[in-house]
């Protein structure tokens, strides 16, 4: 092995600990937001409430600006209503 293919070498190995690390980032992002999407079909997701239960009173559930106006969820991307509702519904604790 000669001097020069040694500092490739080095040089290619620190570039895989620079590169390696921000696509995992990339990677786990993009699953995220795949995983978040589908979970507003899989989680059955409607803009009306079911019986009395309605996102306004899921502790997933964060508030817009007033009280009728569309806030978000922890687990589902997008506008919310506060008088929506899915399958992860998790009554806030009183
Ligand atoms: S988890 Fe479901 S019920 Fe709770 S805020 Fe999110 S969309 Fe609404």
């Amino acid at each position: 092995m000669n001097g020069f293919s040694k500092r490739v070498t080095r040089k290619d190995a620190l570039a895989s600990l620079l590169v390696l690390p921000a696509l995992a980032g990339v990677l786990a992002v993009g699953a995220t937001t795949i995983a978040r999407a589908d979970s507003r079909t899989q989680l059955k997701y409607q803009s009306t409430p079911k019986g009395k239960q309605k996102c306004s009173g899921c502790s997933l559930f964060v508030a817009g600006k007033t009280a009728t106006a569309n806030g978000t969820c922890k687990v589902i991307t997008g506008p919310i209503s506060p008088n929506g509702w899915c399958t992860a519904f998790m009554p806030k604790s009183s």
